[in-house]
């Protein structure tokens, strides 16, 4: 077996018919990167930078996120390093704000549709030009892109923009050489009101990458957390893939990379429903990789078109389930 991975890392991941797919990691501790190496993964498509925001420890400085950010890309030697800044959510978000004596506002009701994501790091620009600027830095290392969480509408991402390009100039005031092109911008694709909007978020986003596991809680009304709702949350519903699909036909129109990076992409047959409708590029959890490049190398593109025409035709979330089960390389 791990021969055989081994054999497999070195392979590329392509389908029978000769379309190449990338494959990319989740990242949530910088202690995963021997796996994804191991596993023959081609970058970083998604490190979740909130490990670097301890429960316990006040907020990291900048020095202190760029030595991780440093080590990390310098690691990858030369492959893609995607780092998403911070995206507390919820209660969790909120808690921690309290907890630093920084404005928090008030109890929400419905903390996933409150403070989270971009909408808190704007409210706290402090914190997010902090973490742009030890990005920016770490960015002379190596290729790096900057994800946006959460966004639902395009001033969020104009705002975003004019804290990168405010913190590039000072820290080129301040003697770092960092380039006129700065590090691609993109944004996460995790709600409806994205999804739908694509057309006019690529205007101001570098990429995409569609987070399927909050885009399936904001699509289907049901907390990705709880456990009285868990038999309710599949991201192989409907509903979720035709956004998906509007997402991805406005990336594809405007010719914007696009990336899938929920847990469904760690679904090797759900990999072969997206490639059909256009998708090229997956960002999963590294153990995943070596199960989902077998099953790529297993496929052709009419297999894929094939499956996802089906899906694309049925409006009942039980017969998408099964459709994909029963798909047969
Ligand atoms: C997602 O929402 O699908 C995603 C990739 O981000 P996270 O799981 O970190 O919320
Ligand atoms: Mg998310």
């Amino acid at each position: 077996e791990r021969k055989g991975i081994g054999r497999l890392r070195r392979l590329p991941a392509r389908l029978l018919s000769g379309e190449d797919i990338e494959l990319l990691a989740n990242v949530e501790l910088p202690a995963e990167l021997p796996l994804l190496l191991r596993n023959g993964a081609v970058g970083i498509g998604l490190l979740r930078s909130e490990f670097l925001f301890d429960e316990e420890l006040p907020l990291p400085d900048e020095d202190g996120q760029y030595a991780v950010y440093a080590g990390m890309v310098s690691d990858m030697e030369g492959r893609i390093t995607t780092i998403r800044v911070l995206d507390w959510g919820g209660e969790k978000g909120i808690a921690r704000l309290r907890q630093l004596g920084l404005p928090a506002g008030d109890e929400a009701e419905n903390p996933a549709m409150g403070m989270r994501g971009l909408r808190l790091l704007l409210a706290h620009p402090e914190i997010l030009e902090v973490q742009l600027a030890a990005i920016l830095r770490a960015s002379l290392i190596g290729p790096v892109r900057i994800l946006l969480p959460m966004v639902t509408s395009t001033n969020e991402i104009i705002a975003a923009r004019e804290h990168y390009e405010r913190v590039a100039k000072r820290l080129r005031r301040r003697g770092v050489k960092i380039s006129a092109d700065l590090p691609p911008l993109g944004i996460m694709i995790e709600t409806p009101a994205a999804a739908l909007t694509t057309d006019a978020l690529v205007r101001q986003a570098d990429f995409l990458a569609v987070g399927t596991n909050d885009l399936t809680m904001y699509t289907l009304a049901v907390d990705r957390a709880s456990s009285m709702t868990s038999e309710l949350y599949s991201p192989l519903h409907p509903a979720v893939l035709r956004l998906i699909r509007a997402s991805a036909d406005d990336a594809f129109r405007s010719h914007r990379p696009i990336c899938v990076c929920g847990e469904l992409a760690a679904d090797a047959r759900a990999v072969a429903l997206l490639i059909g409708l256009g998708i090229r590029s997956f960002s999963m959890n590294a153990a995943a990789l070596p199960r989902v490049k077998r099953m790529i190398r297993s496929l052709t593109l009419d297999s894929c078109d094939t499956l996802c025409r089906q899906a694309m035709l049925t409006s009942d979330p039980i017969e998408l389930q099964k459709l994909v089960r029963q798909f047969a390389v």
